[in-house]
């Protein structure tokens, strides 16, 4: 048939995946169509995600920090929020991100496509126009041809079926809006996106009760950490309810009255709660089903994820897939890399450039952060995982209480800790496999810990090179001595 654009390369999503992939492939020289049913490009991470989140989580956290400051001898007082103000602050932000997307996509030549896309065959793509800042359909279709196509259709958030139709009834989106804050709040979903939500609409003066299905809050992260980001924040909470089913909701004048039930054979449930602000945090499913992905030939499995190789690509050759849509975790930067290796497999082919044409994803760890106060960190083998599947490790672990920087900042009760293989074929050198942080800026230091592990380094590589004094990064050389037996004085 006939289209009414065609190009080297489609990219279908304009999210961290999508974006990084259209501009790589750009630069790189092909005629690139990146194809975005919202108004502004940078999908979920930046729209109603990662920026968002951090712009008031970093208001959040100078207010609990000032808040703590009376003890030290400088009381600033009570503080007074205009709520207006504090979510015009958080849209400047994503504006002049997003907008500086805009931006680079036309430098670079990329074509931006406003439109709801949906596949009509293998190298054909139907695009209905959206407009405004809704996602309204003006009922205008274009036909788009490519060579090749990246989906990078994303995820979205899970509800429960039986939540009711409600405006105190909100996901991580409705949350971002920020539209007032409650007096109680429920989360549901003890995972890093509720808890990191509930932190902001607590130090905002809202009081928190978490649902969680499972044992721990922050699921994936060692005990160990989270312990002590649980023990700070225990004054938040009035009930943390593990092991615990959200079963019904029902909407009343008062709130939204909420049950549960015990998720363990023979226990006892919780008695019902009522709440002003009910936040779904349980997950995130996947976009691949709302693609008409079938009419190009490409595989979905029965959750929406489209399965990929190494190299990015789908069960059709010529069709690739990254970020959300091709599974956990579900991460910004995960989505990142595996846009470059797409981008670059593709160009590669076309160009006829073996190198580009060989580029695979192979990260050997991706660095989980929860932008809590304190923050928690970890990459690579955890501790738990070492103990599950009997894997000998060697633990180095540095409590911030002895850091001077820590103790200055008046925030020492976090800690650093490295693991590193025991095996006896590791000789008493095992290179490092994993590492955790919990404590104030533990997500601006784990990508130290991601070089390591990717580097290859063992104990000495990372207790002898000099970090500088006084500051938290230290500790993760602190950390290493311990492991190699090394570190007799502390600072
Ligand atoms: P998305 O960002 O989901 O982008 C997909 C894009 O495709 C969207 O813009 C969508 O509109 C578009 N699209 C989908 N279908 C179509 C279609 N048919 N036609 C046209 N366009 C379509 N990750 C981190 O790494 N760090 C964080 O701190 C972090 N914080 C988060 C906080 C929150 C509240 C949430 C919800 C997520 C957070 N994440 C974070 C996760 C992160 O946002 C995602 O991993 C990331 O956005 C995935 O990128 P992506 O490109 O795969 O997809």
């Amino acid at each position: 048939g006939t289209a009414d654009l065609d190009c080297d390369l489609l990219v279908l999503g304009a999210g961290p995946g999508g974006y990084s992939a259209a501009f790589r492939a750009a630069d790189l020289g092909l005629k690139v169509v990146l194809v975005e049913r919202y108004a502004s490009l940078g999908g979920v991470c930046l729209n109603v995600g990662c920026i968002p989140s951090k712009a008031l989580l970093h208001v959040a956290a100078v207010m609990d920090e000032v808040s703590h400051m009376a003890a030290l001898g400088v009381d600033f007082g009570a503080p007074s929020v205009n709520i207006d103000k504090l979510r015009g602050h958080k849209e400047k932000v994503v504006n002049k991100l997003t907008g500086g997307l805009a931006a680079m996509a036309k430098m670079r030549k990329v074509t931006v496509v406003r439109g709801y896309g949906a596949f009509v065959g293998a190298n054909h793509l139907e695009v209905e126009e959206t407009s405004g800042t809704s996602q309204d359909k003006t009922g205008k279709k274009q036909t788009i041809a490519f060579k090749n196509c990246i989906i990078a259709a994303g995820s979205q958030a899970m509800r429960l079926p039986f939540m009711p139709d409600d405006p105190r009834v909100v996901d991580s989106t409705g949350a971002l809006d920020l539209k007032s804050v409650p007096k109680r709040m429920l989360i549901l979903g003890g995972g890093i996106i509720g808890l990191e939500m509930g932190t902001v609409y607590s130090t905002l003066g809202a009081r928190l009760d978490v649902v969680e299905m499972l044992d721990g809050l922050m699921q994936g992260a060692d005990r160990d950490l989270v312990k002590v980001w649980q023990k700070m924040n225990a004054p938040r909470f009035d009930n943390i309810m593990l092991k615990t089913k959200t079963v019904g909701a029902k909407a009343t004048p008062a709130g939204i009255e909420v049950t549960f039930e015990s998720a363990e054979p023979g226990g006892t449930a919780p008695a019902p709660q009522t709440y002003d602000l009910v936040l779904q945090a349980v997950g995130r499913s996947p976009n691949g089903k709302k693609i008409a992905a079938d009419k190009a030939g490409v595989s979905v499995t029965d959750r929406g994820f489209i399965p990929v190789d190494i190299q990015m690509r789908t069960n059709v050759r010529h069709i690739f897939a990254i970020g959300d849509i091709v599974g956990q975790p579900m991460l910004a930067h995960k989505a990142v890399h595996e846009a470059h290796v797409a981008a670059e497999v593709i160009a590669g082919e076309l160009l006829g450039n073996k190198e580009l044409a060989s580029a695979a994803f192979n990260a050997r760890v991706i660095p989980s952060v929860a932008y809590t106060d304190p923050e928690v960190a970890w990459v690579g083998l955890t501790e738990d995982q070492a103990k599950a599947q009997g894997i000998k490790v060697k633990k180095g672990l540095f409590p911030w209480t002895a850091s001077g920087r820590a103790i200055a900042n008046g925030r020492d009760e976090g800690f650093t800790k490295l693991l590193f293989d025991d095996s006896p074929e590791a000789h008493g050198h095992g290179k490092i496999l994993g590492g955790g942080m919990v404590g104030t800026h533990a997500g601006d230091m784990i990508g130290e810990i991601a070089l390591a592990i990717e580097m290859g380094a063992d104990a000495v590589d990372i207790g002898k090179t000099i970090h500088p004094h006084p500051t938290l990064g230290e500790s993760i050389g602190m950390a290493a001595e311990v492991a190699h037996g090394s570190c007799t004085d502390l600072p």
